[in-house]
């Protein structure tokens, strides 16, 4: 049983009668209050960053500081504005996901290519972030994935990006597409990082849910990251499979069904870097 929210209205219906009309309201409402919220989050998420860059804009103005000071602020300044661009660029990539039709099945990727640009990134992440991490792309089968090469890459660049930015130095990060049983296809990302308590799990693909809320700003999270791999994941009629414990580490699991998939006649195996 779940509460129910009931409108009624009474119109004037012949000589003093009156017709009473009923309808749910429920879904409207809630739907009204997750609008809400979502506008107050995004209002919060620039918020800070703003009074943050406004504060060192005043500082530089008021004081005639030393020039190596000076590009320490200007540093932390670019740092405020590029949080800024992420969180627009997720908020606008999210909008797209919930505002177009799914793709359809007409363009394919090969697994290879996409894991190749994911490891790029990977390796630059750990190293932009100072992060000694053993990161491992186990060699992919010679498979495509039908749907949106630019949502599928996006997909796996936020599991595989959250892996490097939650998992502490001298960790492991392991990348793995393999072909189960039944024909699906996994493409699992491991890490050695903190894991996620079982209460956290199911809420953490809601748009700004976090853990922890100061890691993830440290780290550069917008809190969008796996909303936006929910609605990848859905619109190629996927399924996301999170494994976590705390101090076991986590694995995000994307699996896709059998019809979406071919083998990839000519892919060749991109040379290690
Ligand atoms: P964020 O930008 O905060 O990382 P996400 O939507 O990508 O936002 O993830 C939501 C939350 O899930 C994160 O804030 C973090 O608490 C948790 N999380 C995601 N990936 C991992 C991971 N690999 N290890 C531990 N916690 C994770």
């Amino acid at each position: 049983l779940r509460p129910v929210r009931i409108a009624v209205h009474l119109h004037p219906y012949g000589e003093g009668r009156k017709l009473m009309l009923s309808r749910d309201v429920t879904a409207v409402e809630q739907a009204d209050t997750m609008r809400r919220d979502f506008v107050a989050n995004v209002s919060h998420e620039i918020r800070t960053p703003l009074t943050v860059l406004a504060g060192f804009v005043e500082t530089l103005q008021s004081i005639d500081l030393p020039q190596d000071e000076r590009q320490r602020y200007l540093q932390m300044m670019a740092q405020q504005a590029q949080r800024m661009q992420s969180l627009v660029n997720d908020l606008l990539t999210l909008s797209r996901l919930e505002g177009s039709p799914p793709p359809g099945a007409a363009e394919w990727s090969a697994v290879g290519s996409l894991l190749a640009q994911c490891e790029y990134d990977a390796r630059s992440l750990a190293k932009a972030m100072g992060k000694r991490l053993e990161i491992t792309f186990a060699p992919p089968p010679a498979v495509e994935v039908s749907g949106s090469p630019t949502e599928l890459l996006s997909a796996l660049s936020n599991l595989v990006s959250n892996a490097v930015r939650y998992t502490p130095s001298g960790g492991e990060v392991v990348v793995a597409a393999r072909r189960l049983d039944d024909g699906r296809l996994e493409l699992a990302v491991r890490d050695t990082g903190p894991g996620i308590a079982p209460e956290h799990i199911p809420r953490l693909t809601e748009r700004f849910y976090r853990v922890d809320r100061s890691r993830s700003r440290e780290t550069g999270g917008t809190g969008l990251g796996l909303a936006i791999v929910k609605h990848v994941v859905q619109r190629h009629g996927a399924e996301l499979r999170i494994d976590s414990a705390v101090g076991a580490g986590s694995t995000f699991a994307i699996v896709f069904p059998a019809a979406r998939l071919r083998p990839s006649a000519n892919f060749a195996q991109p040379a290690a870097t």
